[in-house]
């Protein structure tokens, strides 16, 4: 795990995990930007080929996608779904 940053240092902060259809954990997204940067950092175990990866990108439109640089597919960050009463 990286050295991640205090959440009041953070104008966005995301914490995503992604499940198979058992249910099972099989990947992980932390997305966040500090205040004043630019880009991006992030913190990803893709959930297609299940290595790590971590660095900056700069992202402009929503939904955010990030691309595994070990297997090149995209990961989605999804807007988070209102839950249900
Ligand atoms: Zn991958």
């Amino acid at each position: 795990m990286p050295k991640l940053p205090k959440i009041e240092d953070t104008e966005y902060f995301t914490n995503r995990t992604y499940k198979n259809e058992e249910g099972q954990v099989i990947g992980k997204i932390i997305l966040y930007k500090l205040k004043g940067d630019d880009k991006f950092g992030f913190y990803m175990i893709c959930q297609y080929c299940g290595k790590e990866s971590e660095g900056k990108v700069e992202l402009k439109r929503r939904p955010y996608r990030i691309k595994c640089p070990h297997c090149g597919k995209t990961t989605t960050v999804e807007k988070i779904k209102p839950k249900k009463k």
